[in-house]
This record gives C-alpha cells, structure tokens and sequence, in this order.
C-alpha cells in the first residue's frame, strides 16, 4: 500500500510521520509524475489558497480530480478540506471541488482561532479535536454522512471515499482517525 501526501506546502511530514508509524509507506507528492500508482491520497493543513494556487502551477489539479472522483480515498484535513469543497461560503476560490459541502473559511476567526476541543467522531470514539485557524462545514450536501460536530459545528464527514475534517488528527499523537482512514483504504483495494 502506498498513501500519496500532497507535499507542496503546509503539515505534510506530521502525516507522514503518523502513518509511517503505522507501518505505511508514503510518497511526497510533489509533481504531476508522483500522482501515480497510489492506493490513498492526504491533503494536508496549512494555506488553502496557496495550496490551490501551486497545484494548478505545477499541472496537479485536473489529475488528482479526476483520481478523487474516481474513488480513490482521500483523507483531507483543514486546508485540505477547502480544496475538496465544492463551494466555500467566504472564498470564490474552489479547488478541486469533488465533496458536496459548503465550507467557512478562518470560521473561528483569523488570530484567536486555534483550540482545542474533546468530542465524539462516529466509528472511533472521543477524540481530542485540534483546530488551527479552521474552517467548519456550513452544509452538508446530499450523500454526506456527518462524523463529528463541535459545538453544533460539523467538524467530519465522509462523502464515499473522501474524508474531510476540519482539525488536526496529525498531531498530539492519536492515530484512530489515519487508522480510519486507512480501512477506508484496504476496503478499496479489496473490491
Ligand atoms: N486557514 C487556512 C486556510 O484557510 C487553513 C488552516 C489550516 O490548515 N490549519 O487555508
């Protein structure tokens, strides 16, 4: 098995680090050559609009579009979630678009953003919820199962085989969501 990590910018080692340690073995995904081959693909944290921008830049977007919507699993978290929205209620800006949800961009605000928060995500349990200047998902469109809700704010959903989560589960520690992920992975490889 092999997890592609988009690696042109944001907090693609701390993935990295976290599923090498569930014995997987990753490649950065850095340019258009990289994208084949691969049983899962992460999106990163980090800048959504820079993120989008070099993706087009380096002739990313259209192939791993097409992967995505052809079911490959994609495990998609904070900016990553905004590339995978297709419409963001604060940025005329869509990436990939692939995930039926409306998302808001720095939802909790720009500079007093980041926090920390305990909640349950369905099919794993409690899980400690790190959010840096996090987007949240306003709606949920049709087929979008909702995994977990902070405050009344959809925090995780699953829409197939792409996960979106607007906190951090690559850091603190806890690998219960890339091991989710993971199965969502090894169910594809089998069918
Ligand atoms: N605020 C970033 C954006 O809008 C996302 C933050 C993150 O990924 N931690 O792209």
């Amino acid at each position: 098995m092999t997890i592609g990590i988009l690696a042109v910018q944001g907090a693609f080692i701390e993935h990295e680090r976290m599923l090498e340690s569930l014995g997987v073995s990753c490649r950065q995904l850095r340019q258009k050559s990289d994208l084949s081959g691969l049983d899962g693909v992460v999106l990163p944290g980090g800048e959504s609009t820079v993120q989008n921008k070099l993706l087009r830049e380096l002739d990313m977007l259209d192939p791993l579009r097409d992967m995505i919507k052809g079911g490959l699993p994609v495990l998609a978290t904070c900016a990553g979630l905004i590339l995978l929205a297709e419409h963001i209620s604060n940025d005329p800006a869509v990436c990939l678009g692939t995930m039926p949800v409306t998302v808001r961009r720095n939802a909790y605000g720009r500079q007093t953003g980041s926090f920390m928060k305990e909640a349950p995500f369905e099919g794993v349990g409690d899980v400690n919820m790190i959010f840096i200047r996090a987007p949240y998902i306003e709606e949920a469109g049709k087929g979008v199962q909702v995994l977990a809700r902070v405050d009344g704010r959809i925090s995780a959903a699953r829409f197939g085989s792409q996960l979106g989560i607007s906190f951090h589960p690559e850091l603190g520690g806890d690998t219960r969501i890339h091991q989710y992920f993971l199965q969502m992975v090894k169910g594809r490889k089998q069918n």
